[in-house]
């Protein structure tokens, strides 16, 4: 296996054993816990000036805090994305400064591929031949690109709701494309059935160690690009919160590093339709409680998770930065993706916009103050949800008229 020299192992989040990679793939081999890549920092000597001099081309570039090295990636050029000025929304939100990391700038168009090419990465490194998973849609997708990549197959469980693109995207790709009647979790139970006689390697969400781990560089770059300095808050809008706790990890290796002295307060956005984070954070507790399928009343597919496993690492994310969770509705949120391509010209994905209406609301009830710098994830091009976009455009389009 080719892994990076700062690279020591995976470390289980709840019994805290330390396991060796090349034999331990997923899931805590003893107590089932989530496996996190792990690293001797004292043994890393980086400075920004080192960081500085490799090329803006990919995430790959800060190979050196990842498991593997840029030479063993399987990678299709994900990460490097721009972070964009958005002066209109800053002015409307009256905070200082509102930046937009636009992740619809990725290989598959969301920022699903930078975990992906981690996973991917991983995958390869073991040997794998056909990986598997289930999801909303655009890990989907992006996982039949990567396996396409590394010559691998390819099998993905998605709900009916899944947009189009994301499933034709899937066979487009040369994977196999299981579609499952209900939700995230009920394709998660018809992917479960049909991996347990198999020997397909799993790419899913916090099962696989390595998706958090590559989606830390996305607050790396958004750092960097900000001439080092820390934004004050950055908004997210969570399903699983992979890319939340992955950005928390970052900003906190940057801290131990000695190349940053703060972490960005993190926020977790959802929408009002299915929202166990914002609950479990609002009620003060370290865990979720699922959210009753039926009571999943929200077209943002991305962020439609209503068991999200993780949820005590999204929770203390948000506590250990200062952050916290805020939800608004979709008529909100899909008001403000509308308002952004009208007013700043960026296409924001429908579930990312929960991102924008999100810090909003943490603007006006006073979270977010007039001097902050505000960093908006835009999870996905815009593109990709054109359907919801479009069809809200004209439902604001008739209630104006009426
Ligand atoms: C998957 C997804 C999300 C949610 O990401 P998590 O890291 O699972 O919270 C948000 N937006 C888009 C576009 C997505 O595809
Ligand atoms: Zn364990």
């Amino acid at each position: 296996m080719q892994t990076t020299e700062a690279f020591v192992g995976l470390d289980c989040i709840d019994c805290g054993e330390r396991f060796d990679a090349e034999t331990a793939t997923h899931n805590c081999p003893d107590c089932g816990g989530i496996l996190d890549p792990a690293y001797d920092y004292d043994a890393l000597d980086l400075s920004r000036e080192d960081i500085e001099a490799e090329p803006f081309d990919s995430l790959w570039r800060y190979d050196a805090l990842l498991p593997f090295p840029r030479e063993a990636a399987v990678s299709l050029g994900e990460g490097a994305t721009p972070l964009v000025e958005c002066p209109n929304l800053a002015d409307a939100m009256g905070v200082g400064e509102v930046y937009f990391k636009d992740e619809g700038h990725n290989p598959t168009g969301t920022f699903k591929d930078r975990g992906q090419t981690g996973a991917m990465t991983a995958a390869a490194q073991h040997g794998a031949d056909t990986v598997a998973l289930n999801t909303a849609g655009n890990a989907g997708q992006s996982s039949a690109a990567y396996a396409a990549r590394a010559g691998m197959d390819a099998h993905v469980w998605l709900p009916e709701r899944a947009g189009y693109t994301q499933k034709a995207m899937v066979e487009v790709h040369g994977g196999e494309l299981h579609v499952t009647e209900g939700e995230i979790t009920d394709a998660g139970t018809a992917y479960a059935e049909a991996i347990a006689d198999e020997d397909w390697y799993s790419t899913k969400t916090f099962v696989t160690p390595y998706r958090h781990e590559t989606k830390k560089s996305m607050v790396y770059e958004t750092i960097e690009q900000l001439d080092w300095e820390v934004p004050d808050a950055v908004v997210y809008p969570t399903g699983g919160g992979v890319g939340l706790v992955g950005m928390h990890k970052g900003a906190k290796e940057f801290r131990e590093l000695g190349l940053t002295d703060e972490l960005p307060a993190m926020y977790a956005a959802q929408a009002e339709g299915c929202a166990p984070v914002v609950r479990a954070w609002e009620e003060g507790k370290e865990i979720h409680e699922a959210w009753g399928d039926e009571n999943i009343t929200t077209v943002l597919n991305g962020i439609a998770v209503p068991d999200p496993g993780a949820s005590p690492l999204i929770l203390n994310a948000l506590k250990e930065s200062g952050g916290g969770a805020v939800a608004t509705s979709d008529e909100a949120v899909l008001d403000a993706a509308i308002d952004i391509a009208q007013t700043e010209g960026l296409e924001m994905g429908a579930t990312c916009a929960a991102a924008a209406s999100g810090a909003f609301k943490l603007a006006e009830e006073g979270e977010l103050g007039e001097d902050d710098t505000v960093v908006l994830l835009n999870t996905g091009a815009g593109n990709k949800d054109v359907d919801t976009l479009r069809s809200h455009l004209g439902e604001r389009e008739f209630d104006a008229a009426e």
